[in-house]
């Protein structure tokens, strides 16, 4: 028998078998929202696991600043809308009811029109950062056509055309990000997995970034098993992985030390990036894989920071169920670390 924290009522077994026929997800809680039973919809969109979590509280498994700051409100009138914590595809509207004085009901639904909106995004996205490269590369062009002339000897100008090619330099890379997340978020095909050399790939990696990191001079260091890849798509891994080296890079000042880990943690994989940078403070951690999200706009500017590579890597991930995890202390440094299930192992 599953340890309730609340003991179960005669009334809850015969409401588990009526909340089975609804056409919603729902869960019975108790006052404190303690979760007590729920219909298998409630598996599938919520995530919950009967009977592992029976006897949670609600908020430790929808952790969602929305959904907590609704559960404070005084009366439930209208829903709230969460995204799942298990598919970030699907965007579900709560609503919470007191049943007598003893229950409490959440029931809850994806929503089907907000799939479409985000297909019509994604596609958007994709067309308009596709139509901006061709007039970049003109602009860039002619740019460079000018700096050859003697018009770039006159320091004025020189200042200038530096400026406008430092910032042509920021749209291109910004439109390969945007690009590129779109191409990870529209790929929804297993056929390109295979197996991958993931000491190889982190190696060249390692190589590349050295050479790109010459002015700062970082001291990187590698722990590297051999003999291990993981089966999943391969340039993906690839994208994920250079860019937690570079954000290593990019936040760790000059003569800093960066660990490059492949290793066996547990029955788990992990590759792991770990500096002696900035840091990020503990409140800002959880939002680092939000599109666009920058902990501090100017500081990523200077580093030519989009905000776009930490969710490349979340969507990467889901694509081969793995975790990432990060630790931060503010001013010591910080560690990514993504965590593959034995099973990806080859
Ligand atoms: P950006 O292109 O701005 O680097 P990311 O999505 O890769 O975007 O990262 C989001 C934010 O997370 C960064 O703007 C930065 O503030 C923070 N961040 C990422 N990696 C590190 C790191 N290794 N050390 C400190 N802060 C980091």
């Amino acid at each position: 028998m599953p340890s309730y924290s609340q003991k179960p009522k005669t009334q809850d077994f015969r409401f588990h078998s009526g909340i089975e026929a609804l056409p919603d997800a729902a869960l019975i809680l108790s006052p404190e929202l303690i979760i007590i039973s729920g219909n298998k919809k409630a598996q599938r969109l919520l995530g919950v696991r009967f009977p592992e979590d029976v006897g949670r509280n609600i908020e430790q498994l929808l952790v969602d600043p929305v959904f907590s700051e609704y559960l404070t409100q005084d009366n439930f009138e209208s829903p709230c809308l969460i995204t799942s914590p298990i598919n970030d595809e699907l965007q579900l509207e709560i609503s919470v009811m007191a049943f007598g004085s003893e229950r409490v009901i959440l029931m809850s639904r994806a929503i089907a029109k907000y799939h479409r909106m985000k297909k019509m995004r994604r596609e958007f996205v994709a067309n308009v950062s596709h139509e901006l490269k061709t007039p970049l590369t003109v602009v860039r062009g002619y740019v460079e056509m000018i700096q050859e002339t003697d018009h770039a000897l006159d320091p004025h100008w020189q200042k200038v055309f530096g400026t406008i090619e430092g910032q042509v330099s920021r749209m291109e890379r910004l439109v390969e990000q945007l690009l590129s997340l779109s191409k990870v978020e529209n790929n929804r095909d297993d056929d390109d997995m295979s197996p991958v050399d993931m000491p190889v790939l982190i190696e060249n990696l390692v190589e590349d970034a050295k050479w790109l990191n010459q002015e700062k001079k970082h001291e990187i260091r590698t722990d590297i098993i051999q003999d291990v890849g993981v089966f999943g798509i391969e340039t993906e891994l690839k994208s994920a992985c250079a860019n937690l080296i570079s954000n290593a890079i990019a936040y760790t000042p000059a003569g800093g030390v960066i660990n490059v880990y492949w290793q066996r943690d547990g029955d788990k994989l992990v590759f792991s990036v770990k500096d002696n940078g900035d840091g990020i403070k503990a409140d800002k951690l959880n939002r680092l894989t939000e599109r666009f999200y920058r902990v501090d706009k100017s500081r990523s500017r200077d580093t030519g920071g989009s905000g776009l590579g930490l969710a490349i890597v979340k969507h990467v991930l889901l694509h081969h169920k793995a975790e990432l995890i990060i630790s931060s202390v503010w001013g010591e440094g910080s560690e990514f670390a993504i965590y593959f299930d034995e099973g990806t192992a080859c």
